[in-house]
């Protein structure tokens, strides 16, 4: 019934022969090469990988010649915003930049985020990821009171509703302000009990020309208590910006030291670094490595909404962050999908396959690959700190596999016939109707 091209035996034991995995991403004694696809066969028992051996030797009784089809494990997306997602339609962003993007939403939330839109819309994305091959997701939900009280129970039901099929995680997302105050110390217990990440933008919203006022370690490090008191990691949106003056990543990895901050930072965007002297940006990714910050970069996103002015004007600059120097300088990063059919980006289809596959070209993730695929996979896993994005014996049989037989196939055609297994078996990827959600889209002004 799916649109795969390929469906795999039935039954529990199986092999999938003669398939190309990337060689970074295999756990399994195999003869040393350079090259970036390495030909095995799997065996598949009773949903998960029971060997990887070298192509050839698994009998062919046991399952079909795949024909050098690439195998990918179930790809994991560390940064997202489903309680976000697919508004377009009622609420677009006529900017198409940053306060454009706040403002837009900011409406929406106001106007029409009950608990059942929240949830039928993070469902949708849910379902959409699942039958693309995604078996973690982390969100952010935004949390300016009262929104945090009706987003964060509707997650605990559907992380409940989606356990098994997708690992979900929670960071709360609000500027700075809040954590100064009362509003800060609920939020943070509102977290605590959903078992989440404390999150927030390294913005104040009262200073919303002022991206590093005198109060910004001051709010850090009170963020950095109300975390630790409750045994909490961070997650932040920081340095989203054009504007060089923004440089916030620094500070945080700084007053993580001074602080002794016991957990993990996990730093999305970071943009304006890009825009640093190389002195500043090693310094910052020194400072980063001391503190244990990991780095999420969001290419699709940072490419809509950065350098983007009105008019004529042609963006000048790609807006992203700078990947290979961090990796280089010892920072894990991951790539992610960020927001999805909202006023923060117009497109997105949460396939964390399509998000590596633009990342390639955004960022020049290639001539090397390399083992760049982790940055999709086994990267943000171990920054969620979950065992996923790796092929390897014992582990779940949850597999991306695509008719392409190199990076080369995969990266320039899209992958709409890939099969997915969870567990060993395929499941429908089939992607939900965005008719389902039409009912959502009529507003009270009549438009829909
Ligand atoms: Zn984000």
């Amino acid at each position: 019934m799916s649109h795969a091209f390929f469906t795999p035996p039935e039954g529990a034991r199986f092999a999938l022969r003669n398939v190309r995995a990337p060689r970074c991403l295999v756990r399994a004694e195999l003869a040393p090469g350079d090259t970036d696809l390495v030909a095995v066969d799997l065996l598949i028992d009773a949903g998960s990988i029971a060997a990887i051996e070298p192509a050839g030797r698994l009998p062919a009784a046991l399952g079909p010649d795949l024909d050098a089809s690439m195998v990918l494990p179930g790809m994991v997306d560390c940064h997202t915003h489903l309680d976000k997602g697919h508004i377009w339609p009622r609420q677009p962003n006529p900017t198409g930049d940053v306060p454009g993007a706040s403002r837009a939403t900011g409406q929406d939330r106001v106007a029409n985020w009950n608990a059942d839109d929240v949830r039928r819309r993070m469902e949708f994305g849910l379902a959409t990821a699942y039958a693309k091959g995604v078996v973690a997701i982390r969100t952010h939900l935004d949390s300016l009171a009262p929104q945090a009280s009706i987003s964060f129970p509707v997650f605990r039901e559907v992380r409940e509703r989606w356990a098994g099929r997708i690992a979900m995680q929670v960071s709360s997302i609000a500027p700075l302000d809040p954590f100064m105050g009362d509003e800060g110390r609920q939020l943070a217990d509102i977290v605590a009990e959903s078992g989440g990440r404390l999150g927030a933008v390294t913005r104040f919203a009262k200073y919303p020309d002022e991206p590093m006022p005198d109060e910004l370690d001051e709010a850090l490090a009170r963020l950095m208590a109300l975390a630790t008191e409750r045994g909490l990691d961070l997650d932040l949106h920081v340095d989203e910006s054009t504007d060089p003056r923004s440089r916030a990543l620094i500070r945080v990895a700084q007053v993580a030291s001074q602080f002794g901050f016991a957990g993990r930072i996990l730093c999305g965007h970071c943009t304006s670094l890009a825009l640093q002297t190389d002195e500043f940006i090693a310094a910052t990714i020194a400072a980063c490595r001391d503190a244990g910050v990991d780095i999420v970069s969001l290419p699709t996103v940072n490419m809509y909404l950065q350098d983007r002015t009105a008019g004529a004007r042609t963006p000048r600059w790609r807006g992203v962050t700078v990947l290979h120097e961090m990796k280089a300088g010892g920072l894990r990063v991951a790539v992610a999908g960020d927001n999805c059919r909202d006023p923060f980006y117009a497109y997105g289809d949460h396939d964390m396959l399509d998000t590596y596959t633009q990342a390639v070209k955004i960022v020049h993730l290639d001539h090397p690959f390399g083992d760049w695929i982790r940055a999709a996979t086994e990267t943000p896993a171990a920054i969620m700190g979950i065992e996923a994005g790796v092929l390897a014996a014992g582990a779940a049989a949850d597999l991306i596999l695509l008719k392409a037989r190199s990076f080369s196939e995969m990266l320039s055609r899209a992958q709409f016939d890939r099969a997915v297994l969870r567990s060993g078996r395929a499941i429908d990827t089939r992607l939900p109707d965005y008719r389902l959600l039409d009912d959502l889209m009529v507003t009270s002004a009549g438009s829909g």
